[in-house]
């Protein structure tokens, strides 16, 4: 795959948040939100970190009352202590005006506030709260997302275009006029943000919705009527493979339009189950479209009735057990190793013209084969491994390729 290839990309208004760029034609960045109670320091940081070791590049964390406020700068410390300095986004709601007045320390650790238009109060307070939140973020330097959520729509934009709607000579589907409602709830608070001194450059849009059309529809209007950098994700997506597929689904029809500067994947944790899938789900994303490299790939063959035998999936487990375990030197030693595509494949049907695609290939022997399995490196047969340790030779063909591609003086450092 070419990574290298430019995709094209909506243009859009880079955002500094930390010291990550989003929007402006950078990276697709990724990322997550915790879920243990903020006003726990230490197990916030804890989790935090764990994000941002699975590679999360934002880490968001709910600010839902004082304990909450109060911790954020404790959880920043503690971090610093960890050697990360993955940015911190708080997520405010109802109470954020006040937290973020009461607590200057939490609103000075925080890297970029969350701000949901439906959720800062109601008529003429409604106003004035938010507009107290982007006042603190101007005093602090900070940006924010003004993040529209389908669940908590400002209600009395909605029925004032409900009742415009009904009112008109051709009155639309009312699911259209919800999406035209989220798509104004974020576009006018963000030119009220502007209005009120917060600088272009300050502020992301997101207009999440739990349906797959839906954000679809709403994120290709938002694309279409702003240059603000958008924050891309479906809310609510839910439990494993449902989850899985229903954000992906969603997020990539809009990123293969250029849409999105920086995702998130709201998976419901299956009890118990680690909370780093939604960083990895991100980058699988984003990596098997071809837009960002995160860590090499292996592709494996699903079997069928030509194999019996289960050596294959051994081997592809175990050469993905290798390369993960393997990144963080690789990463320091070998950079660009990120792109290597391995190819670990069942039988002779499919084998060597797939491993011939990939930067190195093995073709195991199906039912009735003869035992070998011939390797590919760079579409080339280069040998043929038999016996007892296939698996340790096939590592160590990997291990001197990434070397002499990605080394210092390697292959690529002439090539780029
Ligand atoms: S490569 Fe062979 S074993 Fe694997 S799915 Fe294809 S035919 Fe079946």
């Amino acid at each position: 795959m070419n990574f290298s290839a430019t995709h094209p990309r909506r243009a859009s208004v880079g955002v500094m948040v930390g010291n990550v760029m989003v929007g402006g034609g950078h990276p697709v960045v990724v990322q997550s939100m915790t879920n243990t109670d903020t006003a726990d320091a230490e197990g916030t940081a804890r989790q935090v970190a764990e994000l941002a070791r699975a590679g999360s590049e934002l880490v968001r964390i709910t600010v839902d009352r004082e304990e909450s406020a109060a911790a954020v700068p404790r959880i920043r410390d503690r971090l610093a202590q960890m050697g990360m300095s993955v940015p911190l986004v708080g997520d405010f709601h109802y109470n954020g005006h006040l937290l973020l007045s009461q607590f200057p320390a939490c609103a000075e650790a925080l890297d970029k506030y969350r701000i949901n238009p439906g959720n800062v109060g109601f008529k003429e307070k409604q106003d004035r709260n938010f507009a107290q939140m982007i006042e603190i973020a101007i005093r602090h330097g900070k940006p924010v997302r003004i993040g529209v959520n389908w669940g908590s729509l400002d209600q009395s934009l909605l029925t004032k275009l409900m009742d415009e709607n009904h009112a008109s000579p051709q009155p639309v589907e009312a699911r259209s006029v919800m999406h035209e409602a989220v798509v104004q709830s974020g576009l006018l608070s963000a030119a009220r943000a502007e209005e009120l001194g917060l600088a272009r450059n300050k502020i992301i849009i997101s207009a999440k919705c739990s349906e797959v059309q839906d954000l679809i529809a709403v994120y290709r209007l938002l694309a279409t009527r702003s240059d603000h950098a958008l924050h891309l994700g479906l809310t609510e997506a839910g439990m494993g493979s449902k989850g899985i597929v229903a954000s992906t689904a969603a997020l990539a029809v809009l990123l293969q339009e250029g849409i999105g500067d920086t995702i998130r994947i709201s998976l419901t944790p299956e009890p118990g189950g680690d909370r780093t899938r939604e960083v990895i789900v991100a980058q699988e994303i984003l990596q098997t479209m071809g837009l960002r490299a995160f860590a090499p790939m292996v592709i494996a063959c699903p079997g069928c009735g030509r194999t019996t035998s289960t050596v294959f999936q051994e081997l592809a487990q175990d050469i993905q057990n290798h390369v993960r375990s393997r990144m963080p030197e690789w990463r320091a030693q070998y950079p660009g190793f990120e792109t290597l595509q391995l190819a670990v494949m069942g039988c002779i049907v499919n084998g060597p013209g797939e491993s011939k695609h990939a930067d190195i290939g093995i073709s195991l022997p199906g039912t009735g084969e003869l035992p070998a399995a011939p390797v590919y490196v760079d579409g080339q047969k280069v040998k043929t491994l038999r016996g007892e340790n296939i698996a340790a030779q096939f590592k160590d063909i990997v291990e001197t390729y990434v070397r002499e591609r990605w080394g210092r003086g390697g292959r690529s450092a002439h090539h780029g």
